[in-house]
């Protein structure tokens, strides 16, 4: 792995070792919450053209319904499983716009872009939401969600980001999950980024429906998403949805009939998820994904520290996905040099996305290991010392905002 072999051994040494595939030669790691370095037989299960109609295509179809459902515990058949093409976001949306009635309300829980994300989908849906927006990083816990849903009773949905990619934190599910089940309201989750690495099992959080996407933990190539969604709630769905092509119900009822994809199936993205779903399992499921992930992040969090850098959130809000540090305080720190210099290394980083202070991330899921994090923090080190900055130690405001943050949570 700390090697990049050519594209030929790169193959061989996947087959052999079946852990993580190094990146063909001159192709960096990327260190970003998907696209995300996938495996090399994940890429090559792309070399071959499938015929959206055949049997051979429609059973890969069924057998990753099937292999999603397992991972999301859904032993009693509660649950089915809808495919739908396009980024993420497009689920999100056919989610929203299938599954909140439009007389319904929905509760937002937003604590970064893309809580906000799906408060403005709601918007253009046409459906009344109420917005908790806990700024960039403070989690949305379940005593404040259970004082909503008790002041307004038009709530009927709520609708929580699992990870919230924007800082890396990993939110209370099971709080608001409780919280919401408690107040008889339904919950809708975007999981998008923790699915099949954080636990989401759909026999411990009292879910209505969630959604995640291919090139997320999952680790396969972009093209499509997923909706997981309890029977009972697809079934309502019926005629409810304002767009065809986002009409879950739809797309679940032709699949159901016919095993194929209403519309064009990204056929070779669905090849390399399947096999990416081998790979998951080979390596023992969401437990064994979760274990390296967090691996990789505690790897990752204590030799940037070591070099002076800081994360912004403290261990119980930091998620195995992706890791948020404050920019240092050293006047030469200059990010898109950092980011240049970081991408000569063979290391595709990541801008930050708060609003008060500078802040970059750095990845945690894909097809790297302990081996590659203690490359990217040697690298780190190296670009830090190619620009002049003798050490990596935040601005005191930074470390003000999150001794206010450890306060507040
Ligand atoms: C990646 C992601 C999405 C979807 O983003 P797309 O760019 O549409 O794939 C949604 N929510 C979260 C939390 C994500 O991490």
């Amino acid at each position: 792995m700390e090697s990049a072999p050519d594209r030929s051994s790169a193959k061989s040494a996947v087959l052999a070792a079946a852990a993580c595939a190094a990146p063909a030669k001159g192709e960096p790691y990327l260190l970003t919450p998907g696209p995300l370095t996938t495996a090399f037989s994940t890429k090559e299960a792309m070399l071959r053209d499938w015929g959206s109609w055949d049997g051979d295509f429609r059973a890969m179809t069924a057998l990753m319904r099937s292999s999603l459902l397992e991972i999301a515990g859904d032993t009693a058949g509660d649950y089915d499983c809808v495919p739908l093409q396009g980024s993420g976001s497009y689920c999100v949306e056919a989610m929203l716009g299938s599954l909140i009635p439009r007389d319904g309300h929905a509760l937002v829980l937003a604590n970064g872009a893309y809580g906000k994300r799906i408060a403005t989908t709601l918007v253009y849906l046409g459906r009344a939401a109420t917005v908790l927006d806990k700024g960039d990083y403070l989690p949305p816990r379940g005593e404040e969600v259970e004082r909503m849903l008790d002041a307004d009773p038009r709530i009927t949905h709520v609708v929580a980001v699992h990870c919230e990619t924007s800082s890396g934190i990993l939110n209370p599910l099971e709080e608001i999950a409780a919280a919401t089940a408690k107040k008889g309201r339904k919950l809708l989750i975007d999981s998008m980024s923790a699915f099949g690495a954080v636990p989401l099992d759909v026999r411990e959080i009292a879910c209505e429906a969630f959604v995640s996407s291919a090139n997320k933990c999952i680790e396969g190539v972009p093209g499509f998403g997923f909706v997981i969604a309890k029977k009972s709630a697809l079934q309502q769905a019926k005629g409810r949805s304002h767009s065809l092509a986002l009409d879950v119900y739809d797309q679940w009822d032709v699949m159901n009939r016919t095993g194929q994809w209403r519309f064009t199936p990204p056929t070779h993205t669905v090849a390399a998820f399947v096999e990416a779903l081998r790979l998951h399992q080979q390596e023992g499921g969401q437990a064994g994904r979760l274990a390296r992930y967090a691996n990789n992040r505690d790897v990752l969090v204590a030799g940037m520290q070591k070099l002076g850098f800081e994360p912004l959130l403290s261990a119980r809000w930091r998620s195995p996905i992706i890791v948020t540090f404050f920019s240092p305080a050293h006047p030469a720190f200059r990010f898109e040099r950092f980011y240049e210099l970081m991408k000569q290394e063979g290391f595709i980083i990541y801008p930050g996305k708060l609003t008060v202070v500078d802040s970059f991330r750095i990845g945690c899921i894909g097809q790297v290991d302990e081996h590659v994090m203690r490359n990217v923090v040697d690298a780190c080190a190296r670009s830090l010392e190619a620009l002049g900055v003798g050490h990596a130690a935040p601005p005191q405001a930074a470390l003000d905002e999150r001794k206010m943050l450890a306060e507040a949570v």
